[in-house]
C-alpha cells in the first residue's frame, strides 16, 4: 500500500486506483483516467476518501485507498 500526494503526481496511465470499503470490504478500482475525471487530478487521498460512497453498503468516507 502506497500513500500518495495527489493523482496527477502519482498515477501513470497504466495504474489503477484501488478503493476498498472498510465496512463491507467491497473492492473497487478506477483506471487513472477515470480517477482523474471523477476526483480531479489534484485530489489527495484524504479528499478521495471523504468523497467516495460504497456502492454496496452505502457507507460514506470509510474507504481505504491505494495505487
Ligand atoms: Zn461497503
Amino acid at each position: 500500500m502506497t500513500m500518495f500526494q495527489n493523482l496527477h503526481r502519482s498515477m501513470t496511465a497504466s495504474q489503477t486506483l484501488k478503493v476498498q470499503c472498510d465496512v463491507c470490504r467491497h473492492l473497487g478500482a478506477f483506471s487513472a483516467a477515470e480517477a482523474k475525471k471523477v476526483f480531479g487530478s489534484d485530489a489527495t487521498p484524504m479528499e478521495i476518501r471523504r468523497r467516495v460512497t460504497c456502492k454496496v453498503c452505502r457507507a460514506a468516507g470509510r474507504a481505504r485507498i491505494w495505487i
